[in-house]
């Protein structure tokens, strides 16, 4: 019999899989695979046949593992063994993954040959495996966009499920996560995806109906404009909804209710995080110096994005593109390749498991960054703390994924009213005390709270006789 000689209160053994979770795997690694083979492909191997395979093979992946993890353990949050786990701790299997999200993102934003997108002739590899689907929903073929949409709708879906299963026994993160995964497979996959099949002869502007400047960086530039103005009623509507949406919606909702309903409930690259990215969220750096960083380079993204757009426009209406030394169509697509491309794409999903899963929500999303400054002045919202209740355990910090240190405001009892809160409401969760509820009240100074030394509770203090 094997004896443990451990002295430590905590299980010293790192949780091993099972083989059922192994072979669940086995099974993703094998969908995954037909993918690659499909980029790796001569250019003549036709792979169309592979497609639902490939994605059955990883749904079914995804749910059986979900269902061999969890089906005999009580509900309640089981974070057991993420320090120890390979995937979950930057060990070499997280890196591999980070490498290869990392290369798939090179490839879709810079190198969109490699993956089979022909613009002037018919694709092949992984874009032609897809083509089918494509010709499905909007009569055309793929383009590398759309098999991208195709896989990230699947990730929200797939790990929406295992993410629901993981906190079953919280209302508030079963139904947010219903809410991103209705809003990413109807509002950002499949309602769009329709409606450019429906207005095929019209120039393409986006039809992301929950997609708002400036996180739709390219909102106000003169082909967007100009392609929603010649759009015809849909176009129109694009153009009043994107408005109305930035001007009046997107306020009231953050009064109402903070950032949370966008960033946490209706976002897809916060779905993704949401989702997909939950194994990663404790990875987020929650240092004095994180902090500095993130607001240095969030409000600087910001203020660049609203100068490039202020150019954009200057040239929309005066039509003239160059002002003194600069030329408004160089800045445009300098923001896109470095900050829409390489910032939000490459290094926001690819950095996953090796940064956490809010990287650039956290360090560059200027549309969080506007919904931040509301937040933290004009808003409702507020995390209250119960701080006679709090055992400095820190698992509220350990999983907030905007790396804010939230046991540092629970000790105090003091409200957590930060711009950067996504109001995710995992702190809340994973007290096992209950000492954290994400309230909305009334805007006045009361919401901040006042600073209080730490609480130290009455059975904390004895009298050694
Ligand atoms: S403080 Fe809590 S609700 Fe806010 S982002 Fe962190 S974990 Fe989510
Ligand atoms: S998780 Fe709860 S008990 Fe633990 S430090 Fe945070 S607020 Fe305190």
């Amino acid at each position: 019999m094997q004896t443990n000689n451990s002295l430590s209160l905590a299980n010293p053994h790192p949780p091993q899989l099972n083989w059922a979770q192994k072979l669940s795997l086995a099974l993703g690694a094998l969908g995954g695979l037909i993918l690659l083979v499909a980029i790796a492909a001569p250019s003549d191997l036709n792979m169309q046949s592979w497609l639902w395979p490939s994605l059955g093979l990883l749904t079914a992946s995804g749910l059986l593992y979900t269902y061999f993890t969890y089906k005999d353990k009580p509900a309640g949050i089981k974070n057991d063994g993420n320090f120890f786990s390979s995937l979950s701790h930057r060990g070499v299997v997280g890196w591999v993954l980070g490498i290869i999200i990392t290369g798939f993102y090179v490839l879709l934003y810079y190198f969109e040959s490699y993956l089979g997108f022909n613009e002037n002739g018919a694709n092949t590899g992984l874009v032609q495996m897809f083509d089918p689907l494509s010709m499905f929903l909007k009569g055309k073929a793929a383009s590398q966009w759309f098999v991208y949409g195709v896989l990230y709708t699947v990730a929200i879906l797939v790990m929406g499920v295992k993410f629901i299963v993981k906190y079953r026994h919280n209302k508030y993160q079963v139904l947010r996560t219903i809410s991103v995964m209705f809003f990413q497979l109807a509002f950002a996959f499949l309602i769009p995806e329709i409606l450019e099949g429906l207005n095929s002869d019209k120039a393409y502007f986006a039809k992301d109906m929950k997609n708002m400047w400036p996180l739709n960086y390219y909102f106000f530039e003169d082909w967007h404009l100009d392609n929603m103005l010649s759009g015809g009623g849909l176009g129109m509507f694009m153009l009043v909804l994107g408005i109305a949406m930035i001007f009046i919606i997107s306020p009231i909702l953050t009064y109402f209710y903070g950032k949370r309903w966008y960033c946490s409930w209706v976002c897809g690259c916060g779905g993704l995080a949401e989702t997909a990215g939950d194994p990663f969220r404790h990875l987020s750096s929650k240092k004095l110096i994180a902090w500095k960083i993130e607001r240095w380079m969030i409000y600087a993204v910001l203020a660049i994005i609203i100068f490039v757009t202020g150019m954009v426009l200057y040239t929309y209406f005066t039509g003239q593109a160059q002002i003194l030394f600069l030329n408004t169509y160089t800045l445009r697509s300098a923001y896109g390749f470095w900050i829409g491309a390489a910032f939000s794409g490459v290094i926001g999903v690819g950095f996953y498991p090796i940064l956490g899963s809010r990287v650039w929500c956290r360090f560059g999303c200027p549309m969080a960054a506007i919904l931040g400054l509301q937040q933290r002045f004009f808003s409702r919202f507020r995390i209250t703390t119960n701080g006679g209740q709090c055992i400095s355990c820190g698992n509220c910090s350990t999983y907030c994924e905007m790396g804010i240190d939230v046991r540092w405001y629970a000790q105090r009892g003091q409200n957590i009213v930060r711009a950067s809160c996504v109001g995710c409401g995992i702190c809340s969760a994973v007290c096992p005390r209950g000492v954290l509820r994400l309230e909305n009240g009334p805007v006045n100074e009361d919401r901040f709270g006042e600073p209080k030394p730490i609480i130290i509770g009455r059975d904390e203090v004895g009298i050694l006789s």
